[in-house]
């Protein structure tokens, strides 16, 4: 019989999924905790306690975590005495980058908003983000619409009053003053505003939701997915920016940028396992080639993910800690197809309801009409956003693989054009890496969470929102800085400070 196409293509996985824990099963070959090998993790999960060695380091500021929170941190931090500490052998976390013989392509986070505090950090360190300058497409029915929300909907291949409802929604929805009333959009879902209208409205958000906040309509705040549509149709996603590599390309340049001059302070494999607060320290205790290591600082920037926070920082209040374990996150894979000839190039993030995937980006899209740019290999990257009880199906690496052999398959079928063979398909798995943006979570759950403690400062994207956001991560670690530097002058203001940062609402 002759072998199946698929067993000509190769898939790579890559990332990981560990749950709810800050070390990896596989750094846990040394002797650790009292001797014990054997399911660590999951110890740790269930609060126990590893031993804390007396520290044998002072600096001002521990900065626990190096996706683009931590290192945006160290970059506003620098020329000051940070450490910082990241459990991967790589910092970067959901905005990584990777390429494929030279060709950069994004693993996580797609883009940002020119002027957005991302795209500001991105010129202070020298990157340009150029305008995706496109209105986005829907793929569906063997049909490519072009701007969806706009001229597309009457466009779209399905019956006319389909199309109507399409457009009654998006009249209607329109008059809503989302902003004004927040708290009570917030506390619903977003499915009792779709429910009235075609099914293939909501079909379509169940898509767009997903891969940009991680939850469904039915899951997702009313508030999120009205300001979203709002968004879209004002005119808001001309607005996106980016370079190849996603926002990967910010944490790529903050590495360039920073590890020249500190690489000592930047520690990767460095997995924190405690947070303890006394009275004028902090003592953070992290496992690092092969042994534990307990550092005393005066300050600490928490820019982990909450249900990580949660079980490494000693003394929380109880209802803090109960916040920080409401958040839920959504399990996410990136499949990313390679091509060695043009296969699509028509339009940046494309959305194609009732597929394995959501949407897919071209890798090189704001650099395609650069003079003398020659695209060697076409770059799609597939978003394949999880339920969350499909999270053990990123466990394995064969679900893996026919996840991604799915996805090629699904997009194979969109349009004719599309059944070609890619020469490569690589998957990068991630367990929890966005928060769901639920009802309540905005305007209740997050707070709770993210108060300051005396000298611990909650950072990360999950700090802030509505969604999960680049920006916010970079807006929350200027503020962290700006809390540090207040705190070691001695100075009041630090928790106020942190405070109204927690309060401001996203633009
Ligand atoms: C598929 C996908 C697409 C996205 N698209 C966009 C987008 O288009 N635009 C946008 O703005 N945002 C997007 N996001 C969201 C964005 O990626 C995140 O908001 C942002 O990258 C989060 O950065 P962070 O530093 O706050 O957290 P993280 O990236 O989660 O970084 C936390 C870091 O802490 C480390 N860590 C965890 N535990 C420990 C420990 N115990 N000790 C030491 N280190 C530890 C982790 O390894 C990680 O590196 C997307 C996210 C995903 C997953």
């Amino acid at each position: 019989m002759a072998p199946s196409r698929r067993e000509f293509i190769k898939f790579v996985v890559a990332g990981s999924v560990a749950a709810g824990c800050p070390i990896d099963e596989t750094l846990l070959a040394a002797p650790l905790v009292h001797g014990e090998h054997f399911e660590v993790c999951h110890q740790l999960r269930d609060g126990h306690q590893f031993e804390r060695p007396d520290a044998t380091r002072k600096v001002n500021v521990v900065i626990v975590g190096g996706g683009v929170a931590g290192l945006s941190a160290a970059y506003f931090l620098r020329g000051k005495d940070w450490l910082l500490l990241e459990k991967e052998p790589q910092f970067g976390g959901n905005a990584l980058q990777e390429d494929f013989d030279g060709q950069i392509y994004a693993t996580g986070s797609a883009y940002a908003y020119g002027g957005d505090e991302g795209d500001h950090l991105a010129s202070e360190i020298g990157l340009k983000l150029p305008f995706v300058n496109m209105p986005d497409p829907t793929i569906v029915n063997k049909t490519y619409v072009p701007d969806t929300w706009k001229t597309g909907l009457d466009q779209l291949p399905y019956p006319r009053e389909v199309r109507e409802s399409f457009k009654r929604f998006r009249d209607d929805m329109m008059k809503i003053q989302v902003r004004e009333e927040m708290p009570e959009l917030d506390a619903q879902s977003f499915s009792n505003f779709t429910a009235a209208y075609a099914p293939e409205v909501q079909q379509w958000w169940d898509g767009f939701g997903p891969s940009n906040w991680g939850a469904t309509t039915e899951e997702s705040s009313a508030y999120v997915g009205l300001s979203n549509l709002q968004d879209l149709l004002t005119g808001c996603d001309a607005k996106r920016a980016i370079l190849p590599g996603g926002l990967g390309c910010i944490t790529h340049k903050l590495v360039e940028v920073l590890y020249p001059k500190y690489k000592e302070r930047m520690l990767d494999n460095a997995a924190v396992v405690a947070v303890v607060q006394n009275k004028d320290s902090v003592r953070v205790t992290y496992f690092h080639e092969g042994k534990l290591t307990t550092v005393s600082a005066k300050a600490v920037l928490m820019c982990t993910p909450k249900h990580i926070t949660s079980r490494i920082v000693m003394g929380l209040p109880s209802e803090q800690k109960t916040a920080m374990r409401h958040y839920r996150f959504a399990p996410y894979a990136v499949v990313n197809v390679i091509f060695d000839k043009p296969v699509y190039n028509r339009g940046y993030d494309n959305w194609c309801p009732g597929n394995s995937f959501t949407d897919f980006i071209v890798a090189d899209w704001t650099i395609q009409r650069n003079s003398g740019y020659k695209q060697k290999h076409n770059i799609l990257s597939f978003y394949t956003p999880l339920r969350e009880i499909q999270r053990s199906t990123l466990l394995e690496e064969a679900d893996c693989k026919s996840l991604a052999a799915r996805v090629l398959a699904d997009f194979q079928k969109l349009l004719p054009e599309f059944n070609v063979d890619p020469v490569e398909v690589r998957i990068y798995r991630r367990g929890h890496p966005m928060f769901m943006a639920v009802p309540n979570h905005y305007t209740k759950t997050r707070l709770a969470a993210s108060h300051p403690m005396d000298r611990v400062f909650f950072g990360n994207s999950d700090s802030g929102g509505p969604e999960s956001l680049t920006s916010e991560a970079v807006r929350l670690s200027r503020v962290g800085s700006e809390w540090a530097e207040l705190l070691l002058a001695g100075k009041p203001g630090a928790r106020e400070l942190a405070e109204k940062a927690l309060q401001a609402v996203a633009e």
